[in-house]
């Protein structure tokens, strides 16, 4: 490609609406532009490497049996009432003229297929995949491509007749992404990880680490033990007992509001305090008690109430229906609320709450004696340093971002669905799914995020739009003009992908930063003093380091470059 006809907008100054490095070096390297909030038109450069990666991707399900399709993006929204999905929170755009939705992932058109044509345990097992535009109603699109409100992903899905079986699928799919990621340059790592919308049994992701990640993990360095925070555990010490077991006691605690307030108040430990989160559910009151300054996890909270509409309950709410307000809420003798405490108070006594009327708490509560908690569960966020579930060392908490999300969903759309094949014995089973994502952009974005310097992109040379940047400096020269030419059709026709900077009145400097910004592995400088010796000059972005290379035989030497 000639640089002096192609559409590579590129941008010298840096965007001020661009915060993260990806999206700024996408911008300023003319790989896109956004057409509204979330939205992005991909030009020539950045849809060649998110073709790259799609190739790569495709090579990879292929491998493991892949079947692809090509699945609508407008789904009936019955479909979607079917499975329950219709509501989910800041999932679905629909087009309310015909009764639509814009799909944003494809388990109900999968599932529908599969209930039509899925007949015997013949027919499976099934590994169906496509790489197509999701949509979705994300609230906040930032970070660029890393989250739009319509993006491609590739999604897969497997349909299988034993859980043995699902298990396989699932491996293999875990397998193909490592190869994939690996393939893409990618340095990333896998946790296990929640279900979330999707439903299921078991689940991880594919992550790089990255401060500006929405993601957070935990990590142990030692035993390998990584998880994100939605469903990480650790091994904090539970409250336990004391030996104090008398009868409860009303303190007045006036103006004091927060848990270090009472802890420097009372003069006691963080430990024997039990904080109350006031939350509703489908409506009803819950109260969610937590030791001390432990944060409550929304994402375990979700998985322990199982599903429905969860909110934080507001002040006035509270006020109206216990007189009291949050500071001051306890579980000894509160009405009308469902009690569930974090299982590391499990057990505990001598603990101070709040007593339910403003400015006072109660102490020596003894949880089993004074309290009707309806279950102990995991309901704490961890956090970094506490000991690894696993193996005690500290673990490490950060940021990172989604790459990939394999699901074994198990039989949750088979039941909705009613998708099922006769067995062995002629008898009627539920056909057991998985499902499995990767962002095409949060490849291209993620490996922008881990390569690249402060003059621009460097990338990896499996998803390099080109292979190769060809500089003629100096275009006016006729020498330098005719050999860059010659160059450029050799490279060609020995099928190296080349783009060629073959610009006039251009300034050799500004040539070079263009070629630092947009990243190609390899620069070949075709230029005046090389030429006098009869030689071009390589230079690899990764490194820096410049080689001369005799002029003659130069398209096949690069060739050789390039493929090693
Ligand atoms: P996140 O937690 O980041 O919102 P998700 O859990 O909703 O992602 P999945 O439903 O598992 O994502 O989708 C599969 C893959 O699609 C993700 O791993 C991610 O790579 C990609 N993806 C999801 N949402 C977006 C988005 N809004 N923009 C770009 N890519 C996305
Ligand atoms: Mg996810």
């Amino acid at each position: 490609m000639r640089l002096s006809t192609a559409f590579v907008p590129t941008l010298k100054e840096t965007p001020t609406d661009a915060t993260i490095p990806s999206h700024q070096l996408m911008l300023r390297a003319g790989l896109m532009r956004q057409l509204t909030s979330g939205v992005y038109s991909y030009l020539p450069l950045g849809y060649r490497a998110m073709m790259k990666a799609m190739a790569i991707v495709r090579q990879e399900m292929d491998a493991i049996g892949g079947q692809e399709f090509q699945l609508p993006a407008l789904n009936p929204e019955a479909l979607w009432v079917q499975t329950g999905r219709r509501n989910v929170p800041n999932f679905i755009l629909s087009v309310k003229e015909r009764d639509l939705v814009l799909a944003p992932t494809h388990e109900e058109v999968i599932g529908y297929l599969a209930s039509m044509h899925i007949q015997s345990y013949k027919d499976l097992p099934q590994i169906w995949y496509q790489i197509q535009t999701k949509f979705r109603n994300e609230p906040r699109p930032r970070s660029g491509v890393l989250r739009g409100r319509q993006f491609i992903m590739k999604d897969a899905y497997t349909l299988d007749r034993s859980w043995e079986d699902l298990d396989k699928g699932y491996e293999a799919h875990a397998g193909a992404y490592r190869r994939i990621f690996s393939r893409c340059g990618l340095d990333f790592f896998v946790v296990g990880a929640s279900s979330g919308a999707m439903g299921g049994t078991g689940s991880q992701e594919f992550m790089i680490e990255s401060k500006f990640g929405e993601d957070t993990v935990a990590r142990c360095r030692s035993c390998g033990y990584a998880s994100n925070l939605e469903v990480a555990t650790s091994g904090v010490a539970p409250v336990g007992k004391t030996g104090n077991n008398g009868p409860t006691e009303e303190i007045h605690t006036p103006n004091v509001r927060t848990i270090d307030e009472l802890v420097t108040f009372l003069k006691v430990d963080h430990s024997r305090l039990a904080k109350s989160v006031v939350y509703r559910h489908d409506g009803k009151p819950v109260l969610l008690l937590m030791m001390g300054n432990d944060q409550l996890n929304e994402s375990k909270l979700t998985a322990i109430l199982g599903g429905g509409d969860i909110s934080a309950m507001p002040a006035e709410d509270l006020r109206v229906l216990t007189g009291a307000d949050g500071g001051s809420i306890g579980p000894v003798g509160l009405k009308g609320f469902r009690i569930i405490a974090d299982k590391r108070l499990e057990g505990a006594n001598g603990l101070v709450s709040g007593a339910n009327r403003n400015d006072y708490h109660l102490a020596n509560i003894d949880l089993s004696r004074d309290a009707v908690i309806e279950r102990y569960a995991d309901l704490r966020t961890v956090e970094d340093g506490e000991p690894c579930p696993k193996c005690g060392k500290p673990l490490v908490v950060s940021n990172a971002i989604e790459l990939g999300h394999i699901f074994k969903l198990g039989t949750k759309y088979s039941e909705a669905l009613n998708i099922r094949f006769l067995d062995e014995n002629g008898q009627s089973q539920l056909v057991i799914m998985g499902s499995y994502g990767i962002g095409i952009e949060r490849i291209v974005a993620c490996a922008l995020e881990q390569s690249h310097d402060e003059n621009g992109i460097i990338w990896p040379k499996s998803i390099a739009p080109y292979q190769v940047h060809l500089i003629g400096v100096n275009m006016s020269n006729p020498a330098v003009a005719e050999q860059a030419n010659l160059l450029y059709d050799g490279l060609t026709k020995a099928g190296v992908e080349v783009l060629f900077d073959d610009r006039a009145n251009i300034s050799p400097g500004f040539k070079f930063k263009d070629a630092d910004l947009l990243g190609m592995p390899i620069h070949v400088i075709v230029g005046e003093k090389g030429l006098k010796n009869q030689q071009v000059e390589i230079k690899r972005r990764a490194t820096g380091e410049r080689t001369m290379i005799p002029l003659a035989g130069a398209a096949e030497a690069i060739r050789n470059i390039t493929t090693n």
